[in-house]
């Protein structure tokens, strides 16, 4: 891997912030099947400019008996003025995702973004991995390209089920240094990279951050994840997404997934306690 390097245990810094979310009506741009996901563009004022990597968007879909739906912002394409086009990575799955896939171009959706901790950036060029598993890679694709303008080396493991699970490999390759693809099981290559590297930054499934998370303990890596937790009103307010956490003591905590994350440093999450 190339790039200059940090000294161990490099902490990611800047860009911690919550970003300041607008609520808008969003009108889909564009639709397209790639693999198992459906890509939906949209146009979202004021959405796009204000989004950092790791950010998502809460839509109210249907006739507002779902609870808002949460998604990653994958892309975000400048159109100038406020007409930043974001992509979403949509697989359908229940009545939320289905119906947001199912949206034809020119439909109109209620959209709340962005919203969320981004990933922290390291404040000098370090060596960073990044693991993406199914649709959770789009949260990645910005995160990629900034850390690359902040000359940080970047290598990323892309994993899913099987090959159509795969978010975008070859786009990846094209704008990522290093990509290894693991279908199926992305542990073996994910072992191989850590002791390479200063920064981990993953998103996936839980049971994959976990192992991510016991992989860089005890390396000198740092190591920040995306957690996705069933959220309900996505802006702080219900409590319904609570995430365990430990303090610096080790005394254990509740906070909220969607305003406290989504984005965690690995060490503070209680991954026993967390169902
Ligand atoms: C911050 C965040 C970002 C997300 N980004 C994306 C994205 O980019 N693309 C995408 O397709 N999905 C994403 N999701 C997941 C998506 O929001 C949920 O799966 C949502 O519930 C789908 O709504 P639904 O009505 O289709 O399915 P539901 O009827 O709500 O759920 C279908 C099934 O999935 C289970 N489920 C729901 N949420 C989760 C979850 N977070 N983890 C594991 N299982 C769950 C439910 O228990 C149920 O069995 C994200 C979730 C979060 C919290």
């Amino acid at each position: 891997m190339t790039g200059p390097t940090t000294g161990p245990m490099a902490q990611p810094t800047t860009h911690a912030t919550e970003t300041r979310a607008v609520h808008t009506t969003a009108e889909v741009l564009a639709t397209k099947t790639v693999g198992a996901y459906q890509h939906v563009s949209l146009v979202a004022p004021g959405v796009g400019e204000r989004s950092r990597p790791g950010s998502f968007l809460a839509f109210s879909i249907g006739d507002g008996h779902l609870a808002r739906r949460a998604f990653w912002i994958h892309r975000v394409v400048s159109m100038g003025g406020h007409r930043a086009v974001v992509e979403i990575v949509v697989e359908p799955r229940g009545p939320g995702s289905r119906a947001l896939a199912g949206l034809p171009a020119g439909a109109r959706v209620e959209v709340t973004g962005p919203l969320g901790r981004p990933f922290p950036l390291p404040r000098d060029p370090a060596r960073c991995l990044l693991v993406g598993e199914g649709y959770a890679a789009a949260a990645l694709t910005g995160l990629a390209e900034r850390l690359r303008e902040r000359g940080c080396g970047v290598r990323l493991v892309l994993g899913g089920v099987d090959d159509p699970h795969v978010l975008e490999p070859l786009a990846a390759r094209r704008s990522v240094g290093q990509v290894e693809v693991a279908v199926g099981d992305l542990t073996a290559a994910v072992l191989r990279a850590v002791p390479e590297v200063d920064i981990v930054y993953a998103a996936g499934p839980v049971a994959t951050l976990r192992f991510v998370a016991e992989a860089v303990t005890g390396s000198e890596a740092s190591c920040q994840v995306a957690l996705e937790r069933p959220l309900t009103c996505a802006t702080g307010l219900c409590q319904g997404c609570p995430v365990p956490v430990l303090d610096d003591a080790g005394e254990p905590h509740v906070v909220r997934a969607c305003v406290d994350g989504p984005v965690f440093r690995s060490g503070r999450v209680d991954w026993a306690a967390l169902s």
